[in-house]
């Protein structure tokens, strides 16, 4: 593995890399990515968007400048929108990765009639779905019309956070969760004491106040427990205390729990204490179960 996208650098990713590798012979028009941690939900969208378009015969090479450019969110043909970059944001100050926008999506509809700038297959990476409907049915119609030269990827932390109408219209893949590194007695601890904050507002700050109880990799290893709960609760596969304290929420209310989910990942990557990205989530998701009349 080169390093132009060390996120990928993980024998366990490896089999989805050849996967992708010879999926890029005959691309699905849709492809979604789920699972994994949000930044190697990215680099395996550009992993993609490098088979799609490296020239090389051993495609993607990671080394030539097509895959470099790619790699680094510069290639003129990979595209990059994220529903959680403000309109405003992205009018003030575009960046590589555009807003999800309406406007966005017009341009974005007209520029598929032209063909790619490079030999390869335009390739538009979509991401941070947000909760207006608008965008994702505007989405679904240029998701659905032929577009021989371009291939769609969509990212999620898992598929039921999508339209359904979305899903059954792509060809999903599914990352390995994060390699858990806490032994899952510390961790299922810190489940119940969450599931239990949930249910009545105590007990979790004497936890996280703690000196040096949590540090960022038990943080995040808790984050992603959470992320399974919800995962099984959206399958109606509910087992344990947290999950049957998330159960309860109608499905809006566990949609936005993905994307807090997301947010407090977000958080301990930019190096927030992480007691305070616990504290935060849990403070949030007990306002949110009160709000539903669950206290
Ligand atoms: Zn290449």
């Amino acid at each position: 593995m080169s390093g132009l996208l060390p996120e990928l650098d993980d024998p366990a990713l490896d089999r989805l890399r050849q996967t992708l590798s010879r999926l890029a012979r005959r691309p699905p028009q849709v492809l979604l990515l789920e699972g994994g941690d949000e930044a190697q939900r990215l680099a395996m969208a550009r992993f993609w968007a490098a088979a799609c378009n490296c020239q090389q015969p051993s495609a993607p090479c990671l080394v030539c400048p097509v895959c470099t450019q790619i790699a680094a969110g510069e290639y003129l043909d990979c595209l990059t929108y994220d529903g959680r970059i403000s309109k405003r944001d992205d009018e003030e100050s575009p960046g590589l990765t555009r807003s999800l926008n309406m406007d966005n999506i017009r341009t974005l509809k007209a520029l598929l009639r032209d063909a790619p700038h490079g030999q390869g297959r335009r390739t538009v990476i979509l991401m941070g779905f947000g909760p207006r409907a608008e965008v994702p049915n505007a989405l679904l119609k240029v998701l659905e019309e032929p577009s021989p030269h371009t291939v769609f990827c969509l990212l999620a932390a898992q598929r039921e956070q999508l339209l359904p109408t979305l899903v059954s219209r792509s060809f999903c893949l599914t990352l390995p969760w994060p390699v858990r590194h806490q032994s899952s007695a510390a961790l299922a601890q810190w489940e119940d004491a969450l599931a239990a904050f949930l249910q009545n507002g105590q007990g979790l700050l004497d936890k996280t106040s703690a000196r040096n109880a949590l540090d960022a990799p038990l943080s995040g290893e808790i984050l992603v427990a959470c992320q399974r709960s919800l995962a099984r609760v959206l399958a109606g596969q509910s087992n344990g205390p947290l999950d049957a304290a998330l159960a309860s929420l109608d499905t809006p209310a566990l949609a936005q729990c993905g994307r807090w989910l997301e947010e407090a990942h977000d958080m301990l990557r930019h190096s927030v204490t992480p007691a305070r990205v616990l504290e935060a989530l849990a403070a949030r998701l007990f306002v949110l179960r009160r709000g539903q009349g669950l206290h």
